[in-house]
């Protein structure tokens, strides 16, 4: 049995385990005797509960029980910015963290990579993700559990550029030192696939030169970027960021929705004193800032919650507050506007073998302002092929051209076995994806109701300009040659003529809600319009100079700050996490810093 302790060295370190892990095993024996098993605690961490462990209720007079009194900083939404602010926070100030889903450890959709399409479609009200559809017809998709965007994302790591940190005015050496922060605990090194590398060599024969290896940093040329999922395919989240909190000064509420800020409006300035949220249960609570000076609300509920927050909570424009009967604390015309996401269009290459599963993990960053990225394969179960989501599905046809009501579970059916053969092989394949960097198109975000549950309106307006129409032409152009290269073609064994063919099945494919004409892969232009969707980097909707200051605090009212992608003007790198966790632990070093000085001890 313990064949392996035959080697002097392996019984060495035999020894030496043992000898550590005595202490351990005596005491767990010695607990056992008292009958006391340690307990499993499916939160991970002591300061995460859930909301219904919260004392005040808005139904009485707030009442603190000393545990719940205030605090210094109420943080909505534990997402991949709120994570590691609060954390950092933490280290000095008394922290509330208020996230309205469940945690991600204990979620298997959340925890493996391959899960990822898997998670996505799961659109129960459990689910991690929570769907919508953009009034553009593209299939989107938003976070809602601890560690946010982070926990349902393809795990794809990438720094921003020089010039979007100068363009930000951060400090430099701040954001040198607050990336690998995030990196030590949470990214790696991706195990690179023989399609991933196929698509490396493709993309240098094309011209996407030189070559820049594995490296977090944006550089122009080909890289293999990080991935915040381990060789294990086990996922890593901003919520692992907690483990740098201070657990004292913490307390992290799950199932915690925020339904508004409430403000002090009887000053010159509406002033911040705390938030009204609701628990697992429906019941409501108040959570309240601490009077002392410098004491904040920090909104981090991401590109669409953030907005969405701000106008509940009376802050937005006015004809929109009055439309649903919200109160108006401060007109801002500009919450909820500047809403953008990048366009991605893609070229499905079908395969009749299912191909080894890859989320991103080799990129092209041109000097033309897009990216090439790869998609590969789907994971083990079958069924995740024919689940109806976006880009991932082969049973989208029939919301595109099936009225809503006729949406049978036998015509989903139908469709499934009429189309199995042909899209069976392209949702087995791959698809090749180009992206553009910086859409001029802009559009917007308003509320439908006043009910924080439900998804707002969001229109993206992809393609409004015509630049960036144009943009999405010369991509596809420089994607046709990528799946003509030779290297291309040797490992796919497919042959030139069927690019026609991919054109038209991704065509086919209806990967979103939107009409499709006929001149489709005759018209690169038309191509671009109708097979849009999302690469899920949207952003805006808060942002620096009109909702907020360049430190993030929300212009015209005392005690609110914006620390999430919502504040961003442009999707930082090839992909923004990177750049969100790592605005959370700077953000939250300035504050320590400008509040404390050189006692902050950051
Ligand atoms: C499917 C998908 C794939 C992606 N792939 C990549 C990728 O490979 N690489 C990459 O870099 N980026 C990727 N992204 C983008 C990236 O994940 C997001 O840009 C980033 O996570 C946004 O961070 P955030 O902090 O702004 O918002 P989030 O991370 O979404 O955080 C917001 C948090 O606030 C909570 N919240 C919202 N409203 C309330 C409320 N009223 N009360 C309490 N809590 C609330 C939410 O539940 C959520 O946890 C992807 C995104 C998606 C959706």
């Amino acid at each position: 049995m313990f064949w392996f302790l035959q080697s002097p060295m392996a019984l060495k370190l035999f020894l030496f385990a043992l000898l550590i892990s005595l202490p351990t095993s005596l005491s767990s024996t010695a607990s056992k005797g008292k009958e006391q098993k340690p307990k499993f605690n499916p939160y991970r961490y002591k300061f995460i509960d859930k909301a219904s462990t919260f004392a005040s209720s808005s139904s009485s007079s707030f009442s603190s029980n000393g545990r719940d009194s205030t605090y210094d900083y109420i943080v909505i939404g534990g997402g991949t910015a709120g994570c590691p602010l609060a954390a950092t926070l933490s280290r000095n100030f008394s922290v509330l963290v208020l996230e309205r889903g469940g945690v991600p450890f204990t979620n298997a959709n959340v925890s493996f990579l391959r899960n990822f399409h898997i998670g996505l479609a799961d659109t129960s009200a459990s689910s991690a993700s929570q769907a919508f559809v953009s009034t553009d017809g593209v299939y989107n998709a938003r976070a809602r559990v601890l560690g946010g965007g982070s926990c349902i994302n393809a795990g794809f790591y990438s720094r921003a550029d020089a010039a979007f940190v100068k363009r930000a005015g951060w400090d430099p050496k701040l954001v040198n030192e607050s990336y690998p922060w995030v990196e030590r605990e949470i990214v790696h090194q991706p195990k690179l696939t023989l399609w991933q590398k196929a698509l490396r060599d493709s993309l240098l024969e094309v011209g996407v030169r030189p070559f820049n290896g594995f490296t977090y940093d944006h550089v122009s040329g080909t890289k293999i970027g990080g991935t915040i999922f381990d060789r294990f395919g086990r996922r890593h989240t901003a919520a692992e960021l907690l483990a740098y909190a201070n657990p004292q000064k913490l307390r992290v509420l799950i199932y915690a929705t925020v339904q508004k800020i409430v403000f002090d409006t009887s000053g010159t300035r509406p002033r911040v004193t705390g938030v009204i949220f609701k628990d697992e249960n429906g019941n409501q609570h108040q959570a309240l800032l601490s009077n002392r000076q410098g004491s904040e609300v920090i909104l981090s509920s991401g590109a669409i919650g953030s907005p969405q927050m701000l106008m509940l909570s009376g802050i937005g424009p006015k004809k929109e507050l009055q439309r649903l009967k919200i109160p108006l604390v401060l007109e801002n015309e500009h919450v909820g506007k500047g809403m953008a996401d990048n366009p991605m269009n893609t070229i499905l290459v079908p395969s009749k073998q299912p191909i080894e599963q890859s989320l991103i993990q080799t990129v092209g960053i041109t000097k033309m302002g897009v990216y090439v990225e790869a998609s590969t394969g789907f994971g083990q179960s079958p069924e995740s092929i024919h689940t109806h989501y976006g880009v991932m599905s082969d049973k989208n046809e029939l919301f595109s051209t099936i009225p809503a009501k006729q949406r049978r579970p036998e015509a989903t059916q139908a469709y499934i076995r009429r189309n199995k053969y042909q899209l069976h092989e392209a949702f087995n394949g791959s698809f090749i994806l180009e992206k553009l960097a910086y859409p001029i198109s802009r559009g917007h975000l308003s509320l439908l109701n006043t009910n924080v549950d439900d998804n707002p309106s969001v229109t993206f307006n992809y393609f409004k300009h015509p630049v960036d129409l144009q943009r999405c032409v010369e991509a596809i152009r420089l994607v046709s040659k990528v799946v003509t290269s030779k290297r291309f073609l040797n490992y796919t064994q497919c042959d030139k003529q069927n690019v026609h063919e991919m054109l038209s099945l991704s065509v086919k494919a209806n990967i979103n809600l939107r009409p499709k004409q006929v001149n489709d892969t005759k018209s690169m232009a038309q191509f671009c319009k109708d097979t849009v969707v999302t690469i899920w980097h949207y952003h805006g909707g808060c942002l620096v100079g009109k909702v907020v200051s360049p430190d993030r605090k929300v212009l015209g009212v005392n005690r609110l700050r914006v620390i999430d992608g919502s504040t961003f003007d442009e999707s930082p790198g090839t992909n923004p996490q990177a750049t969100v966790m790592m605005m959370g632990r700077y953000m939250g070093v300035k504050i320590l810093r400008k509040r404390l000085g050189n006692k902050a001890g950051v």
